[in-house]
């Protein structure tokens, strides 16, 4: 068989025989996150002191403190996931294992607002809403 004659046999074999090598994403459920990949933050603010340890190790300084009523020293940090480059240094650094970064990495968001962690009960940004309580803006209020 010739050159191009070999290619269009491929291009039809594969066309017809083999199964599908991606995922028509996000309608078809299956994508798994590879082992070690650094998402969302989530923090626990029970263990956190308000240390200012994550907002020291942050290259881009995408944390920021803002008062709390929880934490020792009445500091929590606040997460621009917007501004994050998802080192992993923050969770590094805390050494109270509040902070974590998780396997979920679906963060796209119309505002820039929605890119903010402010509550530990949301890694998931879709909880925004429900982070009533512990919301920089009402604490500022
Ligand atoms: S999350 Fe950890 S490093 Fe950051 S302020 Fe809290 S205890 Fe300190
Ligand atoms: S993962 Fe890196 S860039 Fe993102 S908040 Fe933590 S230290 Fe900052």
């Amino acid at each position: 068989m010739t050159r191009p004659a070999v290619i269009i046999w491929e291009a039809l074999r594969n066309a017809f025989k083999r199964k599908k090598a991606t995922i028509d994403y996000p309608f078809e459920p299956g994508v798994k996150p590879a082992i070690g990949l650094r998402g969302a933050h989530y923090l626990d603010i029970t263990l956190c002191t308000g240390c200012r340890a994550c907002e020291r190790a942050c290259p881009p300084l995408a944390i920021v403190m803002v008062p709390s009523e929880i934490t020792k020293t009445g500091k929590r940090p606040v997460i621009n996931l917007g501004e994050c480059i998802f080192c992993g240094l923050c969770e590094d650094a805390c050494r109270y294992d509040a902070l974590v970064l998780t396997d979920y990495i679906e963060l796209s968001a119309f505002e820039q607002d929605e890119m903010i962690i402010y509550s530990k009960e949301e890694p998931s940004l879709a909880k925004k809403e429900e982070a009533t309580e512990e919301s920089p803006k009402e604490e500022e209020s």
